[in-house]
């Protein structure tokens, strides 16, 4: 971690700084081992417990949120200690994970955790639950209306298949208007506090990873139906570890086998998306309170500070024209056809905004790229910079695909468009009828014969 990094790290957190220590300084762990120079100082009680033997711990309202190991607040959101985390990052960054060292005691006790659950989801049995069509209920928390109801959510239909990942990239993150790819993310098992997330992922809020459990299992090697069971069963998805977006997802129903078609299907919705970086759940809430009793001036100016963030960039109308509590269902399914009908995002090369020097200067973030992938650049002239992000412009491996037309999971038995070779599709009939509607416009036709 550079200084850099570490400043704007003490300037993000500065306003969330928890009022009270979760960590001791010295001890003797059960299990993890420390390197010489290092008494634990400054790391989270939990980690001096036995991770083999360790019970999640579960928040006031009995939900287990990142792997049990912190203690919560009073609305069951983790309490962590970001300012001792980073003392302890900076003490030690030069001895553990270096030349081979040894890995972070947060790293070792992390490991088993991950292990265990691995093991058990290994020995689970779905019966069918991932071939069965869900709705589901997505709300982001503590944005609430005047009868407390949530007030900004969607209802959507999909199969329990679905890739967790894929979910995100190419429902969730549409649905909701979230940009796709921009920010790190997690989905927490709250029965269990398991987390699972995107591998590979380098958004600069990647850097805040210790802030929302240390760790996960990869999220494009499980899907939805490894996160609930039953009707009435809740996940949790954390957006942008930076300013942490909180949401909630219930499931509503579930189908049985012979009425599952895996189509995504957006039924329902209330409101609007909070703007990309306006400082998370909290701050947003309090925006909003002071929003509906603000004048109308003030009211057309927050409207304006949302339109002028990446998320409403297409908006193209007047902010006396935005309703905040409104929802635009055919936006929204635009979005979600747009999502469908590409390939899956790019972990290892996120959209990332730049102001270069100079603009030729090499971007450090850029990596070595795989095959059929290329870095997008869009020119933003208004804040004379870009938009950098690594895009993939072949077909997404079948176990962690979607049927381009209509979001069904993939197996393998999807069929590739001859055209571009880049998409999937379920069937024939729906390779018909995206052609027409949809990807005769996009296809690169590179591969068709002449
Ligand atoms: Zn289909
Ligand atoms: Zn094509």
């Amino acid at each position: 971690m550079d200084v850099e990094k570490l400043i704007s790290t003490l300037s993000l957190t500065g306003a969330d700084i928890p009022p009270r220590s979760t960590t001791r300084t010295a001890g003797k762990p059960k299990f993890v081992k420390f390197l010489s120079g290092d008494n634990g100082e400054g790391m989270p009680e939990t980690f001096f417990e036995d991770p083999r033997t360790f019970k999640p711990k579960p928040g006031p309202h009995g939900q287990i949120q990142t792997w049990g190991i912190f203690p919560y607040h009073e609305d069951n959101i983790w309490d962590f200690d970001g300012i001792q985390m980073m003392y302890r990052t900076m003490a030690h960054q030069f001895s553990y994970d270096n030349r081979g060292g040894k890995p972070w005691p947060e790293k070792q006790f992390m490991e088993v955790l991950k292990d265990r659950k691995r093991e058990q989801l290994s020995k689970l049995d779905l019966a069918d639950l991932d071939k069965k069509d869900i709705i589901i209920k997505i709300h982001l928390k503590f944005l609430q209306d005047a009868n407390g109801d949530p007030r900004v959510w969607r209802r959507v239909r999909l199969s329990a298949g679905m890739k967790i990942g894929v979910f995100q990239d190419k429902v969730l993150s549409p649905v909701l208007n979230w940009v796709r790819n921009l920010h790190c993310y997690t989905f927490t098992d709250l029965r269990d506090g398991a987390v699972f997330g995107p591998e590979d992922a380098n958004a600069t809020d990647i850097m805040h990873i210790n802030q929302v459990g240390y760790d996960y299992l990869p999220d494009d090697k499980y899907m939805l139906a490894h996160l609930f069971s039953e009707v009435g069963d809740k996940f949790a998805h954390l957006y942008d570890y930076g300013d942490k977006w909180h949401h909630e997802i219930e499931i509503e129903k579930i189908f049985p086998l012979e009425e599952s078609y895996g189509r995504v299907q957006i039924l329902d919705g209330k409101g609007m998306c909070p703007g990309e970086n306006m400082r998370g759940s909290y701050q947003y809430e309090n925006f909003l309170k002071a929003y509906d009793t603000d004048s109308y001036t003030e009211q057309v100016k927050k409207r304006r500070e949302i339109l002028d963030c990446p998320n409403y960039k297409g908006f193209g109308k007047p902010p006396s024209l935005f309703n905040i509590d409104a929802f635009d269902i055919g936006q929204a399914n635009e979005r979600l056809v747009a999502a469908l009908g590409s390939p899956n995002s790019v972990r290892a090369g996120m959209k990332a905004f730049t102001m270069p020097i100079n603009p030729s200067a090499h971007d450090s973030r850029t990596g070595k790229l795989k095959k059929g992938q290329s870095i997008q650049r869009e020119w933003d002239h208004e804040s004379h910079g870009y938009w950098q992000e690594t895009t993939s412009n072949t077909k997404d491996k079948r176990s962690q695909s979607a049927c381009a037309a209509c979001g069904k999971p993939g197996g393998q038995d999807l069929k590739t468009c001859s055209g571009c070779r880049a998409i999937l599709y379920c069937s024939a009939e729906h390779q018909r009828s995206h052609w027409k509607d949809v990807h005769k416009k996009q296809c690169s036709r590179k591969y068709l014969k002449k």
